[in-house]
């Protein structure tokens, strides 16, 4: 059994710290669609006690004409929104070339599950002292994740957290396989924090709550979660956001879990 490290993830108000003793959850929209959305979103989840903010500015869409991110069009936005709620802010990275624009006001470097296998990408965030949440490719095994994180470390990155956000397999009333085995298994394997996203890991807002619960049972550090004001209106994602009223009824039910474990809500 591997002692998890912490990983510290500095805000603009206080750090956190991600690893044993706490539970981190991160909580916002898909992608940053207009201040409205975000800003709405980012101060909700904030009073409902999420620790960070999620929100995507590139988006790696399966469709080419899908709404691919406001990239750079959503810098102002995340900024504004980071200052004014002092959360830490968590978004993807999609190519090496963004690290400069974004190391400013991204506090942990996702990446994504298309891109776990982008070795050239790792291999720049490694050289980086970003902290890095590396998702799990849909198609990876847990060898081949694992030795992803080598790609990064090896630049002398080690603030690395694993996400485990489901496999492909044969099932299609789920638009993935949540691997709760894996969860269990790199917890013990390996000394990073580990998350759960049960947003892409069941691509259903009605199974996210269950299947959250049952990865704080099998040992995870945080939840990354995906929340939208109108789930109706979202422009990735939509069938798998809570509601705001439903991220309140989450941020209840993980209570008493995390009582029994003896972490910090
Ligand atoms: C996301 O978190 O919005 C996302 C695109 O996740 P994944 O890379 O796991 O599909
Ligand atoms: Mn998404």
């Amino acid at each position: 059994m591997q002692q998890t490290r912490t990983v510290n993830i500095s805000t603009p108000n206080k750090d956190i710290v991600l690893g044993p003793g706490n539970f981190t959850v991160i909580a916002g929209p898909c992608s940053l669609e207009n201040e409205e959305q975000f800003r709405t979103i980012a101060s909700e989840v904030q009073k409902m006690g999420a620790s960070a903010l999620r929100g995507g500015i590139y988006k790696l869409r399966t469709n080419p004409e899908a709404f691919q991110g406001l990239g750079t069009d959503g810098y102002a936005l995340a900024k504004k929104i980071r200052q004014e709620t002092g959360m830490a802010f968590v978004s993807e990275i999609t190519d090496p070339r963004q690290i400069s624009d974004l190391y400013e006001f991204v506090d942990v470097f996702q990446v994504g599950s298309r891109n776990m296998y982008n070795y050239e990408l790792l291999k720049e965030i490694g050289r980086t002292k970003k902290p890095v949440m590396l998702k799990r490719s849909f198609s990876a095994t847990i060898d081949e994740w694992i030795l992803a994180t080598e790609y990064i470390a090896q630049g002398g990155n080690e603030n690395i957290m694993l996400c485990e956000r489901g496999i492909r397999t044969f099932e299609r009333k789920t638009r993935n396989t949540f691997d709760i085995n894996a969860i269990a298994y790199v917890k013990a394997r390996t000394n990073f924090p580990v998350l759960a996203d049960p947003s892409h890991g069941t691509g259903r807002a009605d199974l996210v709550i269950p299947v959250s619960l049952a990865a704080i049972a099998a040992g995870c550090d945080g939840l990354l979660v995906e929340v939208h004001n109108d789930p109706s209106l979202a422009k990735s994602d939509a069938e798998q956001a809570l509601t705001l009223d439903a991220f309140s009824e989450l941020m209840r039910a993980i209570q008493p879990y995390l009582k029994i474990r003896g972490s910090v809500g």
